[in-house]
Protein backbone atom coordinates (compact mmCIF):
# COMPACT_ATOMS: atom_id res chain seq x y z
CA UNK A 1 0.00 0.00 0.00
CA UNK A 2 1.27 3.70 -0.19
CA UNK A 3 3.99 4.41 1.23
CA UNK A 4 4.25 6.62 4.06
CA UNK A 5 6.66 7.92 6.73
CA UNK A 6 6.64 5.50 8.54
CA UNK A 7 8.46 3.05 5.88
CA UNK A 8 10.62 4.74 5.90
CA UNK A 9 14.57 3.73 7.37
CA UNK A 10 14.76 5.54 10.45
CA UNK A 11 18.66 4.71 11.08
CA UNK A 12 18.88 5.88 7.12
CA UNK A 13 17.37 9.39 8.49
CA UNK A 14 19.24 9.78 11.64
CA UNK A 15 22.62 8.81 9.66
CA UNK A 16 21.76 11.37 7.16
CA UNK A 17 22.90 13.81 9.69
CA UNK A 18 19.22 15.51 9.82
CA UNK A 19 20.04 15.85 13.86
CA UNK A 20 22.91 17.81 13.69
CA UNK A 21 22.85 19.47 17.27
CA UNK A 22 20.76 19.04 19.81
CA UNK A 23 20.24 20.25 23.08
CA UNK A 24 21.71 17.28 24.87
CA UNK A 25 20.97 17.43 28.69
CA UNK A 26 20.77 15.13 31.77
CA UNK A 27 18.24 16.90 33.77
CA UNK A 28 16.81 16.59 37.12
CA UNK A 29 12.90 15.94 36.78
CA UNK A 30 10.46 18.87 38.69
CA UNK A 31 8.23 16.01 39.41
CA UNK A 32 9.73 13.14 40.07
CA UNK A 33 12.93 14.55 41.22
CA UNK A 34 14.95 11.57 39.58
CA UNK A 35 17.75 12.81 36.70
CA UNK A 36 16.60 12.58 33.22
CA UNK A 37 18.21 12.18 30.11
CA UNK A 38 16.33 14.22 27.64
CA UNK A 39 17.34 15.10 23.98
CA UNK A 40 14.48 17.82 23.08
CA UNK A 41 14.36 21.57 24.67
CA UNK A 42 11.40 22.59 26.07
CA UNK A 43 9.97 25.02 23.50
CA UNK A 44 10.86 21.88 21.39
CA UNK A 45 8.57 19.58 23.05
CA UNK A 46 6.16 22.58 22.94
CA UNK A 47 5.99 22.40 19.53
CA UNK A 48 5.97 18.53 18.88
CA UNK A 49 2.71 19.15 20.80
CA UNK A 50 0.74 21.69 18.88
CA UNK A 51 1.68 20.09 16.05
CA UNK A 52 0.10 17.14 16.70
CA UNK A 53 -2.83 18.70 18.65
CA UNK A 54 -3.96 19.71 15.29
CA UNK A 55 -3.55 16.69 13.61
CA UNK A 56 -5.67 14.76 16.81
CA UNK A 57 -8.34 17.74 15.95
CA UNK A 58 -8.67 16.99 12.40
CA UNK A 59 -8.46 13.47 12.74
CA UNK A 60 -10.71 12.50 16.34
CA UNK A 61 -13.05 15.82 16.35
CA UNK A 62 -13.69 17.65 19.68
CA UNK A 63 -16.92 16.98 21.02
CA UNK A 64 -19.53 19.54 20.14
CA UNK A 65 -20.26 20.48 24.01
CA UNK A 66 -19.07 24.04 25.08
CA UNK A 67 -20.44 23.69 28.63
CA UNK A 68 -18.69 20.41 28.87
CA UNK A 69 -15.53 20.74 27.04
CA UNK A 70 -14.89 23.90 29.61
CA UNK A 71 -15.96 21.64 32.71
CA UNK A 72 -13.28 19.42 31.62
CA UNK A 73 -10.51 22.52 30.85
CA UNK A 74 -11.22 23.96 34.32
CA UNK A 75 -10.62 21.02 36.45
CA UNK A 76 -7.47 20.38 34.07
CA UNK A 77 -6.20 24.19 34.75
CA UNK A 78 -6.55 23.89 37.86
CA UNK A 79 -4.69 20.27 38.33
CA UNK A 80 -1.78 21.91 36.03
CA UNK A 81 -1.00 24.75 38.31
CA UNK A 82 -0.51 22.25 41.03
CA UNK A 83 1.69 20.72 39.43
CA UNK A 84 5.41 20.96 39.08
CA UNK A 85 5.32 22.50 35.00
CA UNK A 86 2.53 25.48 35.65
CA UNK A 87 3.95 27.34 32.80
CA UNK A 88 3.56 25.09 30.04
CA UNK A 89 0.26 25.94 28.01
CA UNK A 90 -1.77 23.59 29.16
CA UNK A 91 -4.65 22.41 26.87
CA UNK A 92 -7.61 19.80 27.42
CA UNK A 93 -9.89 18.37 25.60
CA UNK A 94 -12.76 16.57 24.84
CA UNK A 95 -12.75 14.41 21.55
CA UNK A 96 -15.69 13.44 19.85
CA UNK A 97 -14.62 9.41 20.00
CA UNK A 98 -16.53 6.36 21.71
CA UNK A 99 -13.87 4.70 22.63
CA UNK A 100 -12.67 4.44 25.99
CA UNK A 101 -9.63 6.42 26.36
CA UNK A 102 -7.12 9.40 27.31
CA UNK A 103 -3.66 10.24 26.71
CA UNK A 104 -1.05 13.05 26.86
CA UNK A 105 1.38 14.69 24.06
CA UNK A 106 4.29 16.54 25.06
CA UNK A 107 4.42 20.57 26.28
CA UNK A 108 0.66 19.97 27.88
CA UNK A 109 -1.87 18.64 25.44
CA UNK A 110 -4.42 16.50 27.36
CA UNK A 111 -7.32 14.72 26.03
CA UNK A 112 -10.13 12.60 26.94
CA UNK A 113 -12.94 10.58 25.23
CA UNK A 114 -16.63 11.59 25.11
CA UNK A 115 -16.52 7.71 25.59
CA UNK A 116 -14.42 7.68 28.43
CA UNK A 117 -16.26 10.39 30.35
CA UNK A 118 -19.35 7.90 30.23
CA UNK A 119 -17.80 4.90 32.04
CA UNK A 120 -16.72 7.38 35.01
CA UNK A 121 -18.22 7.61 38.13
CA UNK A 122 -17.36 10.54 39.61
CA UNK A 123 -15.36 14.33 39.52
CA UNK A 124 -12.62 12.69 41.53
CA UNK A 125 -12.61 10.09 38.31
CA UNK A 126 -12.07 12.53 36.16
CA UNK A 127 -9.80 14.43 38.04
CA UNK A 128 -7.42 11.21 38.98
CA UNK A 129 -7.41 10.39 34.74
CA UNK A 130 -6.57 14.58 34.19
CA UNK A 131 -3.72 13.74 36.79
CA UNK A 132 -2.44 11.01 35.60
CA UNK A 133 -2.38 12.29 32.02
CA UNK A 134 -1.10 15.43 33.72
CA UNK A 135 1.93 13.37 35.12
CA UNK A 136 2.98 11.98 32.06
CA UNK A 137 3.69 15.18 31.11
CA UNK A 138 5.45 16.76 34.16
CA UNK A 139 7.82 13.44 34.41
CA UNK A 140 8.29 13.82 30.45
CA UNK A 141 7.87 10.16 30.07
CA UNK A 142 7.05 10.49 26.13
CA UNK A 143 9.93 12.91 25.48
CA UNK A 144 12.31 10.96 27.40
CA UNK A 145 11.04 7.68 25.00
CA UNK A 146 11.97 9.35 21.86
CA UNK A 147 14.85 8.00 20.42
CA UNK A 148 17.34 10.03 19.16
CA UNK A 149 16.40 8.80 15.69
CA UNK A 150 13.09 9.40 16.46
CA UNK A 151 13.44 12.74 17.16
CA UNK A 152 15.13 13.21 13.25
CA UNK A 153 12.13 11.86 12.03
CA UNK A 154 9.79 14.31 13.51
CA UNK A 155 8.35 17.67 11.64
CA UNK A 156 10.30 16.69 8.22
CA UNK A 157 7.46 16.54 6.13
CA UNK A 158 8.86 13.46 3.83
CA UNK A 159 6.32 13.52 1.04
CA UNK A 160 3.30 11.49 0.52
CA UNK A 161 2.36 9.75 -2.52
CA UNK A 162 -1.53 9.59 -1.32
CA UNK A 163 -2.88 12.26 0.98
CA UNK A 164 -3.25 10.54 4.59
CA UNK A 165 -7.01 10.32 4.22
CA UNK A 166 -6.37 7.98 1.48
CA UNK A 167 -4.14 5.76 3.32
CA UNK A 168 -5.51 2.36 4.37
CA UNK A 169 -6.87 1.94 7.71
CA UNK A 170 -5.24 5.46 8.99
CA UNK A 171 -5.68 5.44 12.66
CA UNK A 172 -3.75 8.68 13.31
CA UNK A 173 -2.16 9.93 9.97
CA UNK A 174 1.64 11.19 10.50
CA UNK A 175 4.59 9.45 12.14
CA UNK A 176 5.13 11.75 14.31
CA UNK A 177 1.87 10.95 15.82
CA UNK A 178 2.63 7.35 16.37
CA UNK A 179 5.47 8.25 18.19
CA UNK A 180 3.75 10.34 20.68
CA UNK A 181 1.76 7.00 21.35
CA UNK A 182 4.57 5.23 22.74
CA UNK A 183 3.91 2.49 25.14
CA UNK A 184 4.17 3.80 28.30
CA UNK A 185 6.63 1.15 30.78
CA UNK A 186 5.36 -0.65 33.71
CA UNK A 187 7.32 2.09 35.76
CA UNK A 188 5.88 4.96 33.66
CA UNK A 189 2.72 3.93 34.77
CA UNK A 190 2.98 4.20 38.33
CA UNK A 191 4.95 7.37 38.49
CA UNK A 192 1.89 8.65 36.73
CA UNK A 193 -0.08 7.11 39.27
CA UNK A 194 1.58 8.43 41.94
CA UNK A 195 1.60 11.98 40.22
CA UNK A 196 -2.07 11.50 40.06
CA UNK A 197 -2.63 11.01 43.51
CA UNK A 198 -0.56 13.85 44.76
CA UNK A 199 -2.25 16.65 41.65
CA UNK A 200 -5.90 15.28 43.33
CA UNK A 201 -4.74 15.24 46.92
CA UNK A 202 -3.52 19.28 46.18
CA UNK A 203 -7.12 19.97 45.11
CA UNK A 204 -8.88 18.29 48.07
CA UNK A 205 -10.32 15.21 46.13
CA UNK A 206 -10.07 11.73 47.67
CA UNK A 207 -6.77 9.94 45.90
CA UNK A 208 -8.34 6.58 45.85
CA UNK A 209 -10.95 7.41 43.76
CA UNK A 210 -8.38 7.10 41.20
CA UNK A 211 -8.48 3.21 41.65
CA UNK A 212 -12.23 3.40 40.63
CA UNK A 213 -10.98 4.13 37.02
CA UNK A 214 -8.63 0.93 37.52
CA UNK A 215 -10.70 -1.08 38.83
CA UNK A 216 -13.52 0.03 35.65
CA UNK A 217 -11.03 -0.83 32.69
CA UNK A 218 -10.55 -4.66 34.12
CA UNK A 219 -13.99 -4.94 34.52
CA UNK A 220 -14.46 -3.38 31.05
CA UNK A 221 -11.97 -5.41 29.48
CA UNK A 222 -12.84 -8.55 30.95
CA UNK A 223 -16.96 -8.25 30.10
CA UNK A 224 -15.96 -6.92 26.82
CA UNK A 225 -18.95 -4.23 27.18
CA UNK A 226 -17.36 -1.81 26.01
CA UNK A 227 -16.99 -0.25 22.86
CA UNK A 228 -14.14 -2.47 21.05
CA UNK A 229 -12.32 -2.80 24.86
CA UNK A 230 -10.88 0.60 26.22
CA UNK A 231 -8.13 1.96 24.01
CA UNK A 232 -6.41 3.59 27.18
CA UNK A 233 -5.17 -0.06 28.02
CA UNK A 234 -2.82 -0.25 24.59
CA UNK A 235 -0.86 2.82 25.99
CA UNK A 236 -1.28 2.37 29.64
CA UNK A 237 -1.17 -1.08 30.51
CA UNK A 238 -1.56 -3.41 33.95
CA UNK A 239 -4.54 -1.91 35.59
CA UNK A 240 -5.16 -4.15 38.11
CA UNK A 241 -1.78 -4.11 39.70
CA UNK A 242 -2.07 -0.51 40.15
CA UNK A 243 -5.53 -0.60 41.67
CA UNK A 244 -3.97 -1.42 44.93
CA UNK A 245 -0.91 0.43 44.96
CA UNK A 246 -3.01 3.33 44.05
CA UNK A 247 -5.08 2.75 46.93
CA UNK A 248 -2.02 2.01 49.20
CA UNK A 249 -0.46 5.38 48.29
CA UNK A 250 -3.62 6.84 48.21
CA UNK A 251 -3.71 6.01 52.22
CA UNK A 252 -0.56 7.58 52.83
CA UNK A 253 -1.69 11.07 50.94
CA UNK A 254 -2.79 13.29 52.86
CA UNK A 255 -5.49 15.60 51.63
CA UNK A 256 -6.09 18.69 53.08
CA UNK A 257 -9.53 19.05 53.29
CA UNK A 258 -12.18 16.69 55.41
CA UNK A 259 -14.08 14.91 53.96
CA UNK A 260 -12.11 14.75 50.60
CA UNK A 261 -14.18 15.69 47.27
CA UNK A 262 -15.54 12.85 45.16
CA UNK A 263 -18.48 15.04 43.62
CA UNK A 264 -20.43 12.04 42.13
CA UNK A 265 -23.94 14.00 41.43
CA UNK A 266 -21.87 17.39 40.03
CA UNK A 267 -20.42 15.27 37.76
CA UNK A 268 -22.99 12.62 36.25
CA UNK A 269 -25.24 15.87 36.08
CA UNK A 270 -22.83 16.49 33.80
CA UNK A 271 -23.13 13.33 31.52
CA UNK A 272 -26.61 14.37 30.89
CA UNK A 273 -27.40 13.83 26.63
CA UNK A 274 -23.74 13.26 26.52
CA UNK A 275 -23.56 10.72 23.17
CA UNK A 276 -22.93 7.20 23.74
CA UNK A 277 -21.34 4.14 21.58
CA UNK A 278 -20.91 5.36 17.56
CA UNK A 279 -22.55 8.19 16.40
CA UNK A 280 -24.48 7.04 13.12
CA UNK A 281 -25.42 10.39 11.78
CA UNK A 282 -21.90 9.38 10.77
CA UNK A 283 -22.36 6.84 9.44
CA UNK A 284 -23.14 2.96 9.95
CA UNK A 285 -23.10 -0.39 7.81
CA UNK A 286 -26.29 -2.67 8.00
CA UNK A 287 -24.53 -5.60 6.33
CA UNK A 288 -22.11 -4.82 4.04
CA UNK A 289 -24.77 -1.31 2.94
CA UNK A 290 -22.82 1.73 4.63
CA UNK A 291 -25.31 4.69 5.04
CA UNK A 292 -24.64 7.87 5.77
CA UNK A 293 -27.34 10.02 7.16
CA UNK A 294 -25.81 13.82 7.53
CA UNK A 295 -24.34 13.07 4.08
CA UNK A 296 -27.49 11.29 3.04
CA UNK A 297 -25.98 8.64 1.00
CA UNK A 298 -25.51 5.18 0.95
CA UNK A 299 -22.45 2.55 -0.43
CA UNK A 300 -22.09 -0.96 -1.30
CA UNK A 301 -19.41 -2.42 -0.10
CA UNK A 302 -17.98 -5.99 -1.43
CA UNK A 303 -18.75 -9.31 0.07
CA UNK A 304 -16.30 -10.13 2.60
CA UNK A 305 -13.95 -7.00 2.98
CA UNK A 306 -12.98 -5.50 6.15
CA UNK A 307 -14.71 -2.25 6.82
CA UNK A 308 -13.79 0.44 8.88
CA UNK A 309 -15.44 3.93 9.39
CA UNK A 310 -13.34 6.62 10.71
CA UNK A 311 -13.67 10.25 10.87
CA UNK A 312 -12.60 11.38 7.54
CA UNK A 313 -12.92 8.42 5.22
CA UNK A 314 -15.16 5.24 5.24
CA UNK A 315 -13.20 2.59 3.51
CA UNK A 316 -12.92 -0.93 2.66
CA UNK A 317 -9.62 -3.46 2.61
CA UNK A 318 -9.86 -7.13 0.33
CA UNK A 319 -9.36 -9.97 2.61
CA UNK A 320 -6.14 -10.73 0.66
CA UNK A 321 -5.19 -6.75 1.45
CA UNK A 322 -3.93 -6.30 -2.33
CA UNK A 323 -7.20 -3.87 -2.66
CA UNK A 324 -9.15 -0.66 -1.21
CA UNK A 325 -12.08 0.98 -1.71
CA UNK A 326 -12.68 4.50 0.44
CA UNK A 327 -15.06 7.17 0.34
CA UNK A 328 -14.23 10.33 1.46
CA UNK A 329 -15.34 14.24 0.64
CA UNK A 330 -13.62 16.52 -1.70
CA UNK A 331 -13.08 20.53 -1.23
CA UNK A 332 -13.17 21.09 -4.44
CA UNK A 333 -15.96 22.46 -6.18
CA UNK A 334 -16.96 20.48 -9.29
CA UNK A 335 -16.47 16.40 -9.16
CA UNK A 336 -14.58 17.42 -12.38
CA UNK A 337 -12.21 19.58 -9.92
CA UNK A 338 -12.01 16.87 -7.23
CA UNK A 339 -10.71 14.36 -9.85
CA UNK A 340 -8.18 16.55 -11.66
CA UNK A 341 -6.72 17.77 -7.73
CA UNK A 342 -6.65 13.73 -6.97
CA UNK A 343 -4.73 13.02 -9.96
CA UNK A 344 -2.49 16.26 -9.43
CA UNK A 345 -0.85 14.66 -6.66
CA UNK A 346 2.73 13.55 -6.43
CA UNK A 347 3.90 10.40 -8.28
CA UNK A 348 0.23 10.21 -9.39
CA UNK A 349 -0.10 8.86 -13.53
CA UNK A 350 -4.05 9.86 -14.76
CA UNK A 351 -6.33 9.15 -17.43
CA UNK A 352 -8.54 11.62 -19.31
CA UNK A 353 -11.54 12.82 -17.06
CA UNK A 354 -14.81 11.85 -18.44
CA UNK A 355 -17.65 13.25 -17.54
CA UNK A 356 -21.49 11.82 -16.13
CA UNK A 357 -23.85 10.93 -13.90
CA UNK A 358 -24.01 8.00 -11.47
CA UNK A 359 -27.30 6.88 -10.14
CA UNK A 360 -28.69 10.71 -10.89
CA UNK A 361 -25.19 12.94 -9.59
CA UNK A 362 -23.79 14.11 -11.76
CA UNK A 363 -20.19 12.37 -11.53
CA UNK A 364 -16.45 12.57 -13.25
CA UNK A 365 -14.41 9.46 -13.44
CA UNK A 366 -10.57 8.92 -14.35
CA UNK A 367 -8.41 5.91 -14.32
CA UNK A 368 -4.91 6.49 -12.43
CA UNK A 369 -1.52 4.81 -11.67
CA UNK A 370 0.85 5.50 -8.71
CA UNK A 371 4.16 4.90 -8.02
CA UNK A 372 5.40 4.49 -4.94
CA UNK A 373 8.85 3.66 -3.77
CA UNK A 374 7.84 -0.11 -3.23
CA UNK A 375 5.07 -0.77 -5.66
CA UNK A 376 2.75 0.75 -8.28
CA UNK A 377 -0.75 0.69 -8.10
CA UNK A 378 -3.81 1.06 -10.22
CA UNK A 379 -6.97 2.85 -9.66
CA UNK A 380 -10.23 4.38 -10.84
CA UNK A 381 -11.36 7.35 -8.75
CA UNK A 382 -15.05 9.00 -9.25
CA UNK A 383 -16.46 12.33 -7.46
CA UNK A 384 -19.93 12.61 -7.50
CA UNK A 385 -21.63 16.01 -6.62
CA UNK A 386 -24.83 15.67 -3.98
CA UNK A 387 -26.60 17.82 -1.92
CA UNK A 388 -23.71 20.71 -2.19
CA UNK A 389 -21.11 18.01 -0.80
CA UNK A 390 -18.37 16.16 -3.64
CA UNK A 391 -17.91 12.85 -2.79
CA UNK A 392 -14.50 11.02 -3.62
CA UNK A 393 -14.56 7.12 -4.06
CA UNK A 394 -11.17 5.80 -4.89
CA UNK A 395 -10.39 2.39 -5.79
CA UNK A 396 -7.12 0.85 -5.98
CA UNK A 397 -5.29 -2.36 -5.91
CA UNK A 398 -1.79 -3.27 -6.37
CA UNK A 399 -1.04 -3.20 -10.30
CA UNK A 400 -0.66 -6.99 -10.19
CA UNK A 401 -4.17 -7.39 -8.68
CA UNK A 402 -5.60 -4.78 -10.68
CA UNK A 403 -7.27 -6.76 -13.33
CA UNK A 404 -8.52 -9.52 -10.78
CA UNK A 405 -10.23 -6.98 -8.54
CA UNK A 406 -11.63 -3.85 -10.61
CA UNK A 407 -15.27 -5.60 -11.24
CA UNK A 408 -15.92 -5.77 -7.57
CA UNK A 409 -14.08 -2.46 -7.14
CA UNK A 410 -16.41 -0.64 -10.16
CA UNK A 411 -19.59 -2.31 -9.07
CA UNK A 412 -19.11 -0.81 -5.39
CA UNK A 413 -17.64 2.26 -6.81
CA UNK A 414 -21.13 2.09 -9.02
CA UNK A 415 -23.11 2.03 -6.04
CA UNK A 416 -23.25 5.47 -4.56
CA UNK A 417 -26.87 6.86 -4.66
CA UNK A 418 -28.64 8.91 -2.29
CA UNK A 419 -30.23 7.63 0.81
CA UNK A 420 -33.63 8.46 0.83
CA UNK A 421 -35.43 6.41 3.41
CA UNK A 422 -36.66 8.54 6.30
CA UNK A 423 -36.07 5.91 8.76
CA UNK A 424 -32.13 6.65 8.06
CA UNK A 425 -32.16 9.95 7.27
CA UNK A 426 -33.77 10.49 10.81
CA UNK A 427 -31.64 8.13 13.15
CA UNK A 428 -30.02 10.13 16.06
CA UNK A 429 -27.18 8.43 18.18
CA UNK A 430 -27.62 6.93 21.50
CA UNK A 431 -27.34 9.99 24.51
CA UNK A 432 -26.83 8.72 28.37
CA UNK A 433 -29.89 10.19 30.08
CA UNK A 434 -29.20 10.58 33.94
CA UNK A 435 -32.13 9.58 35.91
CA UNK A 436 -32.67 9.52 40.03
CA UNK A 437 -34.35 5.94 40.83
CA UNK A 438 -37.80 7.38 42.37
CA UNK A 439 -38.46 4.50 44.65
CA UNK A 440 -36.22 1.51 46.09
CA UNK A 441 -36.57 -1.01 43.12
CA UNK A 442 -34.75 -3.67 40.92
CA UNK A 443 -32.43 -2.69 38.22
CA UNK A 444 -34.41 -5.09 35.86
CA UNK A 445 -37.67 -3.71 37.28
CA UNK A 446 -36.93 0.31 36.39
CA UNK A 447 -35.19 -0.34 32.93
CA UNK A 448 -38.51 -2.22 31.76
CA UNK A 449 -40.21 0.70 32.95
CA UNK A 450 -37.85 2.82 31.08
CA UNK A 451 -37.90 0.71 28.12
CA UNK A 452 -34.70 0.13 27.96
CA UNK A 453 -34.16 -3.49 29.03
CA UNK A 454 -32.28 -4.38 26.17
CA UNK A 455 -29.39 -2.41 27.25
CA UNK A 456 -28.97 -4.00 30.73
CA UNK A 457 -25.67 -4.94 30.04
CA UNK A 458 -24.41 -1.94 29.22
CA UNK A 459 -26.29 -0.09 32.22
CA UNK A 460 -24.51 -2.68 34.32
CA UNK A 461 -21.02 -1.59 33.33
CA UNK A 462 -21.93 1.86 33.19
CA UNK A 463 -22.70 1.94 36.60
CA UNK A 464 -20.45 -1.10 38.01
CA UNK A 465 -23.34 -2.89 38.87
CA UNK A 466 -23.70 -6.81 39.31
CA UNK A 467 -26.75 -9.09 38.51
CA UNK A 468 -29.91 -7.24 39.11
CA UNK A 469 -29.76 -5.46 42.50
CA UNK A 470 -32.28 -3.45 44.51
CA UNK A 471 -31.20 0.44 43.54
CA UNK A 472 -32.01 2.69 46.74
CA UNK A 473 -34.08 5.56 45.71
CA UNK A 474 -32.19 8.70 44.66
CA UNK A 475 -29.45 6.92 43.62
CA UNK A 476 -28.31 8.52 40.15
CA UNK A 477 -27.62 6.25 37.18
CA UNK A 478 -26.82 6.26 33.86
CA UNK A 479 -29.16 4.50 31.02
CA UNK A 480 -28.27 5.24 26.95
CA UNK A 481 -31.71 5.65 25.65
CA UNK A 482 -32.20 6.45 21.87
CA UNK A 483 -29.84 5.42 19.08
CA UNK A 484 -29.81 2.68 16.80
CA UNK A 485 -30.32 -0.10 19.04
CA UNK A 486 -33.18 1.73 20.94
CA UNK A 487 -34.81 2.37 18.22
CA UNK A 488 -38.06 0.33 17.00
ZN1 LIG B 1 -0.61 6.39 31.70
Amino acid sequence: MPVGRRTRSLLGRAAAGVLAVQALACTVNPATGGRQFVLMTEAQEIQLGRDADRDIVAEMGLYPDEDLQNYVKDLGARLAQASERPHLPWTFRVLDDPLINAFALPGGYIYVTRGILAYLDSEAELVGVLGHEIGHVTARHSVSRISRAQLAQLGLGVGMILAPELQPYVGLASTSLELLFLKFSRDDERQADALGVRYMARLGYDPARLAGVMEMLSRVTSEGAGPRGPEWLATHPNPENREKLILDLAARTPVPQTPPLVGREEFLRRLEGLVFGDNPREGFFEGRTFHHPDLAFSVDFPEGWRTANAKRAVQALSPQQDALLLVTLARESSPRAAVAAFLGREGMVGGAIAEGSLNGLPSARARFRATTAERTLEGEVVAVEHRGARLLVVAYAVASAWDGRQGVLRAAQGSVRPLTEARYLQVSPARLKILAVPRSESLSALLQREGASSRLAAVRALNRLEGDPVLPAGFLLKIPVGGLEGRP
